[in-house]
């Protein structure tokens, strides 16, 4: 499907100066950035409704030194991020795309709040791994459902033009040159629409199972999480047109996701104090090193399964997601009031279960470090009733991708921009290195919101005449 053709001698139906090929967080921002820039743009979305990953995200963005923080009395800057995000990724990604998005993504939640009214705010009531200040900043549900559907409503507001059901299929280029798309309707029938400049936003590969069988093969088999329309379509256009790309091995995995519920639950319930084990009742990992390379830890255990166990305060923290909410109504949640009664519920061994409940009370009592390395110092011990989720190891998006400059435009292997190509979110090669432990919370809507202002405010000044 991810087909370039020849330029020359198509008839386009009509031309649009900026297309952005997706509807999801990226996409919906580099249109609001490049409609305030003068420029006449069009959404194609394949799906009915534009949702994407976005919608299934919970929706939470880190930003540095914002107001929102400011007001919560947190101090924070984008240097100190940017070191956060490098320190994840064992310095692997590339300094200054860190420092680009780093810069760019506080002044576009402030910019998102101000001008369309996104009621931001700081989650300051928990830390995730690897952030060295409070820096998430969500919607009122801190869902992502919440975010696509405000900035959907704030496109539809600006009487930005957003096709739905308009897969694209393949584009028109003239050499390096972008030229337009052909699109593809759900009845099989094909329109042409020319550009002055495209916008990829169109996610990474996650939804192919091909690619992630060549780039990710540990999460070959794995459940994957997020948008099945992104099937890697950026990527193949890109290396077709000669495009740098890098980390292709880099991603977003989640080693809690309810299972058989299939619901995201939140890592609150870890950083919070909570513990993973087996279905023999062993811990198996320092969980606190993040949920992302979790994923393929927990699938390593037998049948590829995992309790989370936590207790009422931790749910308490974890209620503020909606996700979370779900999962209990859903009755994914388990209570029980004694190591026994919750081996019971789970299946788990009874002695085995209470000496590892047991052994995590002394390291709390302690302030111990486990054998794993994680330290229980200043961790608030599990007080009854428990609370725990059967949950799986799930792949939620990948993070490498076209390599861009400064302004989101797609470089090619000579590290040349070409001339009207920009891409940004899961598109765009991420800034968490080639593994899953480099991936810092919140680095896919970071690249997809800063990346996708810089590359809609870029793209809006590509002079059409100079296209053909
Ligand atoms: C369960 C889950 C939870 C997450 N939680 C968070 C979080 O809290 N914070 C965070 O930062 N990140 C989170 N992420 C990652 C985050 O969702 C993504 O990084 C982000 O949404 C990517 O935005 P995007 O706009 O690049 O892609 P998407 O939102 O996926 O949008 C891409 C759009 O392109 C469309 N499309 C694809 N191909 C074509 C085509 N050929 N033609 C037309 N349209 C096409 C798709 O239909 C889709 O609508 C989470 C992911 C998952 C799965």
């Amino acid at each position: 499907m991810s087909r370039i053709l020849p330029a020359d001698g198509v008839a386009f139906e009509f031309t649009v100066p900026v297309v952005v090929i997706g509807g999801g967080a990226a996409g919906m921002v580099a249109a609001l950035a490049a409609h305030e820039r003068g420029a006449g743009v069009l959404v194609l979305e394949r799906d009915a409704l534009p949702q994407g990953s976005t919608a299934l995200s919970a929706g939470l963005i880190p930003a540095p030194g914002t107001r929102w923080q400011r007001d919560a009395g947190i101090e924070d800057s984008p240097d100190r991020f940017a070191a956060d995000i490098l320190a994840k990724a064992k310095g692997e990604p590339d300094p200054t795309a860190v420092a680009r998005v780093a810069q760019a993504v506080g002044p576009a939640l402030e910019w998102l709040a101000d001008r369309y009214g996104l009621p931001f705010s700081v989650v300051d009531n928990f830390s995730y791994p690897g952030h060295s200040a409070r820096r998430m900043h969500g919607l009122p549900s801190r869902s992502g459902a919440e975010l696509i559907d405000r900035l959907r409503g704030a496109v539809e507001a600006a009487g930005i033009d957003v096709l739905c059901e308009a897969q694209v299929t393949a584009l028109h280029a003239d050499g390096a040159r972008v030229c337009g798309v052909e699109v593809t309707r759900p009845d099989g029938s094909v329109e042409r629409v020319g550009c002055g400049a495209l916008v990829l936003a169109c996610n990474g590969y996650g939804g192919n199972r091909a690619l992630v069988g060549r780039h990710v093969p540990e999460l070959a088999d794995a459940l994957y999480f997020g948008h099945p329309g992104n099937q890697g379509d950026a990527l193949l256009w890109g290396e077709a047109m000669g495009a740098a790309t890098r980390h292709l091995s880099g991603h977003q995995g989640h080693g809690s996701v309810a299972h058989p519920a299939g619901i995201l639950v939140t890592w609150a319930t870890i950083t919070e104090g909570g513990v993973q084990v087996n279905t023999e009742g062993q811990r198996f990992s320092n969980e606190a090193q993040g949920y992302s390379e979790q994923a393929a830890i927990v699938l390593r255990q037998p049948d590829g399964i995992a309790w989370t166990v936590f207790d009422e305060r931790i749910a308490g923290i974890a209620r503020q997601f909606e996700d979370f909410r779900q999962a209990e109504a859903m009755g994914a949640v388990l209570t029980a009031d004694t190591p026994a009664e919750l081996a019971r519920q789970t299946k788990i061994g009874a002695e085995a279960l209470a000496a590892t409940l047991a052994e995590v009370d002394l390291l709390k009592a302690e302030g111990g470090t486990d054998r794993f390395g994680r330290s229980f110092a200043g961790s608030a011990p599990l007080v009854p009733p428990y609370r725990a989720v059967r949950v799986t190891g799930a792949l939620f998006h990948t993070q490498g991708g076209l390599v861009v400059d400064d302004e989101a435009r797609v470089l090619d292997a000579q590290g040349t921009p070409l001339p009207n190509l920009f891409a940004a979110g899961g598109a765009a090669c991420g800034v968490s290195g080639s593994r899953a432990s480099g991936y810092l919370s919140g680095n896919g809507l970071l690249t997809a919101v800063a990346l996708g202002r810089i590359a809609g405010t870029a793209a809006a000044v590509v002079k059409e005449e100079s296209n053909r």
